[in-house]
């Protein structure tokens, strides 16, 4: 392949450096690169410019300072790849070249896309830009952000022991020469079921454990909190501490963190305080009470926890008690009090929960943001990093399985566009010999989700707001009719018409053809997760706290600004807020991370072929490596081109007289360089690899 013997430190590496260089190309040999490599503890592995990288399970001796010099200012194919040398070509290409870039890491949960992403992106920019005084606190406030929403976003799953459960995205903000200004951070669909509910040998988000572990006796006290987390029914009952996690040192380095970013003391007691009143939540019990007129009705088993909640944060307790217990029907200027059974109860009970801790994870995003934001009005040069929930395939697929495929399908179609199509496209408007490479354009899928009319998202709102009895068969009868003859829908009426008979499809359950695979989604919840009401008189309830910070996280329960209209659905706020994501990274140059777990066992040097080969397909890189390979991974306009490399050449300089086009013609042809290694377009140069461009860079330099 041309090129291959120009760079020479792949030459001695372990298999292929670049799989673009790969001989022969299938899926076999590129599994069995990648294994060859991670056997040899080659983590990553390039694309052309794409970096796969695979969880090594241990810490490799590649992450030093030594290291960060080494792939300072190197140029991308000098040296071994490695994670650095993606984030310095965007750093460098934001700082010289004046692109907003954006670094975009997928894989599924576990395959180390927030060390890649938070951690290892993050530090390396950190350690290359500016030393200055004022840019060193920016720098250390982003990178603090870090721990602080680790510990209230991230828990233990049965696939990683600090799994993030929420998207973000965060913005990081340059002046003009590269110094960090400051960021935003967005977040994404938080899963707060989590909350009240999670599967044995989970665990629930890790701030809960941090605060009784690691708060100091004082604090506990006044809190009225115990040391010993059996005592939360929220918490798992048995110990579920997992190994290797020091809660108690964690929660020094939240304090530390929320300190440097700027959070004052009594916020930080706010937010603890809040944390403590989620917790009491669950603890509160209820029993069944049989009201005279016949209907159920339910009050408090027990007082005292109710009691501690209502100090803590300054309110009635008949006020709480009333809020839990009853629900206030509205109805043309007549208010009436409905008692709720036990199981209404503990359902009200379980949702301020859920919104309550929702509401203050969305304020500690906003808060740190008041932190970190840029208030000067200069322009800025800003780098995105985005890490977000990878595709998700499990048994029981609900309504967030849906919510997080159909973002990673956004992603992947982001990924074609940016990658693919518009290559493709590229080589075709500039006139170059091309012949296309098949790809599978997931559109049709996005649609099929997304369409604001027929799309799932907006049958099912329709179905959340139409009056009379709605339930999730009713929303699956739609989906039923509408979707029927859509390609990649399933279902078991569909099935039974078309008289293909599926015992794995059940009745209740929808399945879609995802571009990384079937996935089966089962209906149970969907009216209600996408509805995500919360009682008027809970949220009226929480206004009435005396807490400021509990207060303000429940605007809508202010009397004067009650208001009829409905908030938002979860799936369209979902899907307004992918919109934007989407428009804002189509802004930017792209650089992919895509992340592969190597095993299941969070086992270090263990290679599970069927496991990567999955993964692999999912992630499109046989499709990646064909139009790479066929295509050019440098072009430029003739003009910057000329202008830039005149000086190499006696016919160009100082002026070149004729057309840029021929300017850079005469040039290359005076240089030598393999007819090959470029390819003439209507407005561009086109370069087969960069090495060629890295030679001219030296030799300007000479
Ligand atoms: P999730 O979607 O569940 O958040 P994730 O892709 O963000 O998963 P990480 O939390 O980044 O996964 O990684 C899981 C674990 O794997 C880390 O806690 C760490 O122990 C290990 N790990 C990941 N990347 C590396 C690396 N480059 N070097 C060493 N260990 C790593
Ligand atoms: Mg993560």
């Amino acid at each position: 392949f041309p090129g291959m013997d120009r760079i020479s430190p792949l030459d001695d590496m372990i298999g292929v450096g670049d799989m673009v260089l790969l001989d022969p190309l299938s899926e076999d040999s590129l599994i069995s690169n990648l294994k060859e490599r991670f056997g040899h503890q080659e983590i990553y592995t390039y694309i052309g410019s794409v970096a796969i990288s695979i969880n090594p399970y241990t810490l490799l001796p590649i992450y030093t300072p030594e290291k960060v010099e080494e792939y300072r200012n190197c140029n991308f194919y000098e040296l071994k790849p490695h994670i650095y040398a993606i984030a310095d070509e965007a750093y460098r290409s934001l700082r010289d070249r004046d692109k907003d870039q954006c670094i975009l890491i997928t894989g599924e949960s576990g395959a180390g896309k927030t060390e890649e992403a938070s951690k290892l992106v993050m530090s390396y920019v950190a350690a290359v830009c500016g030393q200055r005084q004022e840019v060193s606190q920016v720098k250390e406030q982003l990178l603090q952000s870090n721990p602080v929403l680790e510990a209230f976003g991230n828990a233990k799953t049965v696939r990683n022991d600090n799994s993030s459960r929420f998207g973000k995205y965060m913005d990081i903000e340059f002046d003009f020469k590269g110094q960090p200004l400051g960021g935003v951070i967005s977040n994404y669909l938080l899963e707060k079921s989590r909350v009240v509910r999670h599967v044995q040998g989970e665990r629930n988000f890790h701030i809960f454990y941090q605060l009784l572990a690691g708060g100091p006796a004082k604090l506990l006290n006044r809190l009225k909190l115990e040391r010993n987390c059996d005592r939360y029914s929220y918490l798992s009952a048995v110990s579920e501490n997992a190994n290797g996690i020091d809660d108690a040192a964690e929660f020094e380095t939240v304090q530390n963190a929320m300190q440097i970013i700027g959070f004052t003391n009594s916020e930080v007691t706010s937010v603890l305080e809040t944390v403590a009143v989620v917790l009491k939540l669950g603890n509160i019990q209820l029993v069944a009470e049989s009201k005279a007129n016949g209907m159920d009705a339910c009050s408090m088993a027990h007082t005292a926890v109710l009691g501690e909640i209502c100090e803590l944060v300054g309110l009635d307790e008949t006020i709480l008690e009333n809020a839990l217990c009853c629900r206030t029907m509205e109805m043309k200027r007549e208010k009436m009090t409905m008692s709720l059974n036990v199981a209404q109860a503990y359902y009200a009970r379980d949702a301020l929960a859920k919104n309550l801790y929702n509401r203050l994870f969305n304020w500690l995003v906003n808060r740190i943001n008041e932190s970190i934001k840029v208030k000067s009005n200069e322009r800025k040069k800003v780098m995105g990093v985005l890490d977000i929930y990878g595709f998700e395939i499990f048994e029981d697929n609900s309504f967030e399985q849906f919510i997080i495929n159909y973002c990673n399908e956004k992603l992947q179609q982001v990924f074609i566009e940016l990658t693919l199509k518009e290559e493709q496209e590229e080589y075709v408007r500039e006139g170059l010999e091309w012949t296309p490479v098949k790809y599978f354009d997931n559109t049709i899928i996005c649609d099929l989700i997304e369409n604001s009319k027929k799309g799932i998202l907006a049958m099912l709102d329709e179905e959340c707001l139409r009056p009379g009895q709605v339930t999730d068969s009713t929303f699956l009868q739609k989906l039923n009719q509408v979707c029927k003859n859509h390609k990649h829908f399933e279902s078991q009426v569909i099935q039974n018409a078309k008289h293909i008979s599926d015992a794995t499809l059940p009745r209740h359950c929808f399945r879609l053809q995802h571009y990384a695979g079937k996935v089966t989604y089962n209906i149970d919840g969907f009216v209600d997760k996408n509805n995500d009401l919360l009682y008027r008189d809970l949220s009226q309830a929480m206004w009435k706290a005396n807490h400021k910070l509990l207060k303000s996280l429940f605007p809508e329960g202010d009397p004067k600004k009650l208001s009829l209209k409905r908030p938002p659905t979860a799936g369209s706020q979902f899907k307004t807020s992918v919109v934007i994501l989407m428009k804002n990274l189509h802004t930017k140059n792209p650089n992919y991370i895509r992340c592969i777990k190597p095993n299941d066992k969070k086992a270090p040097s263990l290679f599970m072929e069927p496991l990567v080969r999955t993964q692999v397909r999912y992630l499109g890189l046989m499709e990646n490596i064909r139009v790479r390979r066929a295509g050019y991974a440098f072009r430029q306009a003739y003009e910057p081109c000329l202008d830039r490399y005149k000086m190499l050449c006696k016919q160009t300089w100082p002026h070149w007289k004729g057309k840029a086009r021929d300017g850079v013609q005469m040039l290359l042809t005076t240089l030598g360089i393999p007819k090959e290694e470029y390819a003439y377009g209507w407005t561009k140069i086109f370069i087969r690899n960069p090495k060629m461009l890295f030679d001219l860079e030296d030799k300007r330099r000479r």
